[in-house]
């Protein structure tokens, strides 16, 4: 099947206009589809879900306004554009179809040159608001999940889940979570989409390239082109068989490890993966991460109780110290603090503007950035010092037996390491500077830990409010 352009409908109640504007469609590649009166407009809006609508006002049963009333308010069809063909191009009517839910007008005999043009324009709007309201879908889609991910303790489900979303997106012939094994060349298919009854199958790595692919560049790995890939030389064959077009393989990282992959298999003709479906996929390959390490790890036996503990307290992404554990620490140094009447003082970090490096270099590099500014951050503390991944990009260190002067001077230090750091981007570095709130123990202000973290919190808000890139004091 040859790729088709968009489907214009065209309705005018002359057949010789609509031969001359079905004519003009196709020349221009796309797909045209025509009605001679409004009920007729009104049933392929329905059935043939057009792209655009060409309408004119006058016709034998309704008149255009009000098809173009009911598409818009009956039908609920809001995105789809609307140029109203007009013969009289009397100002009254215009206005009339513009209030009614038309987006333009063109006055008829139109000319070729324009009437093109003014389709291009809005079926580029139409595009653009498409693919707005696709992106508003995945973050409500991921939403979803991550909530679905943490309520589940049953490690089976959660990968089930996860696939299954993907496979509610992307139609996909197989997606299937690999994890990689101690043993070198196998990895175990942990779950599949297609097949629910699946666990923990071993496979030959040697069999899927575009995994050692993945498991080699630490990265996401696509392969549009199967049978002339050199990846794929040795397994291209097979592949033909299975019919399949294109595969997508991301690397499920934890602590700069790859501890497994995402990987999907499609074998639609028309077109590749798509960047919107990488990116839904990458994401959700990151939330798998942590359900991959905590369940699968622990019921395979693979991992010693040492590293159990660890895996506990760390957070998966940065290796700095989780939310929780963080919270353990501040209980129990702030208790000590206040026995001994030792000083204890607390630097809150925020990343500024972090939603701007994901927007430029997309949401794996801003994982990459979290991750090499936490190995900064710990590479300029002491080594009693606590650094915790407080939340998405913020991050809190605790600094025992340090009084208000001395953390001041220790938060410069972490400000100015992390502004002449460059962080390795795909194609260029990336450099990102960071606020930061202080506070200290003792002062009036505080008697609880949670003031200890509420005063640093609140410094750290003015910080950004004066311009970020700055340290304030409590
Ligand atoms: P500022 O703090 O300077 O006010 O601006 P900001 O852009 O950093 O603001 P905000 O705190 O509102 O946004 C933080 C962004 O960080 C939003 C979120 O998409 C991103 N983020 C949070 N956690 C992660 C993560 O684990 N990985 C990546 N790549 N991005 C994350
Ligand atoms: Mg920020
Ligand atoms: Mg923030």
């Amino acid at each position: 099947m040859t790729n088709r352009g968009p489907k214009v409908l065209i309705v005018d109640g002359d057949r010789v206009i609509r031969n001359v504007v079905m004519e003009m469609l196709t020349n221009w590649g796309y797909e045209g589809i025509e009605a001679g009166n409004g009920k007729d407009a009104l049933r392929r809006v329905m059935v043939d879900k057009p792209d655009l609508i060409l309408l004119d006002l006058i016709m034998p049963d309704i008149n255009g306004f009000e098809v173009c009333w009911k598409i818009r308010k009956e039908m609920n069809v809001l995105a789809t554009p609307i140029i109203i063909l007009t013969a009289r191009g009397e100002k009254d009517d215009i206005l009339k179809g513009l209030e009614v839910g038309a987006n333009d007008y063109i006055v008829k005999p139109a000319e070729p040159l324009e009437l093109e043009a003014r389709i291009k324009t809005h079926l580029r709007i139409k595009r653009l608001y498409d693919d707005a309201s696709a992106e508003k879908e995945d973050l409500t889609r991921l939403l979803e999940l991550s909530k679905a991910v943490s309520s589940t303790l049953n490690s089976r489900d959660i990968f089930y889940t996860i696939v299954k979303s993907v496979g509610k997106v992307i139609d996909v012939d197989r997606c299937s979570i690999v994890r990689v094994g101690r043993k070198k060349g196998v990895g175990y298919v942990v779950t599949t989409y297609e097949n629910p009854g699946i666990k923990n199958l071993a496979i030959d790595l040697e069999k899927y390239p575009e995994i050692r692919s993945a498991l080699e560049v630490k990265g996401t790995v696509i392969i549009d082109d199967i049978q002339n890939d050199p990846r794929m030389t040795s397994v291209k064959d097979i592949i033909k068989e299975l019919g399949l077009s294109s595969l997508l393989v991301i690397p499920i990282i934890l602590s700069k490890e790859v501890i497994g992959t995402l990987m999907l298999r499609i074998s639609r003709k028309e077109t590749n993966f798509s960047p919107r479906e990488v990116k839904l996929c990458q994401a959700i390959a990151s939330l798998a991460a942590s359900a991959l390490t905590n369940a699968h790890l622990f019921e395979s036996g693979e991992i010693s109780n040492l590293e159990l503990e660890k895996l506990a307290i760390t957070d998966g992404l940065t290796g700095a110290y989780n939310h929780r554990h963080f919270r353990t620490r501040l209980d129990e140094e702030f208790t000590r603090a206040k026995r001994y009447a030792t000083p204890l003082s607390c630097i809150m970090m925020d990343i500024d503007h972090f939603k701007q490096i994901n927007d430029a270099f997309g949401h794996a590099q801003g994982d990459m950035v979290l991750s090499e500014i936490t190995d900064v951050i710990k590479n300029n503390v002491r080594k009693s010092d606590i650094v915790a991944r407080y939340g998405g990009e913020e991050f809190v260190a605790l600094l025992p037996n340090t009084d208000e002067e001395g953390a001041f001077v220790q938060a410069e230090r972490l400000r100015e390491a992390v502004k002449g750091y460059r962080c390795s981007g795909r194609d260029r570095c990336i450099m990102v500077t960071i606020s930061l709130g202080v506070s200290t123990f003792p002062s009036p202000e505080i008697s609880t830990a949670d003031d200890l973290v509420g005063k640093a919190d609140d410094a750290l808000y003015r910080a950004k409010r004066s311009g970020r890139n700055r340290t304030v004091e409590a």
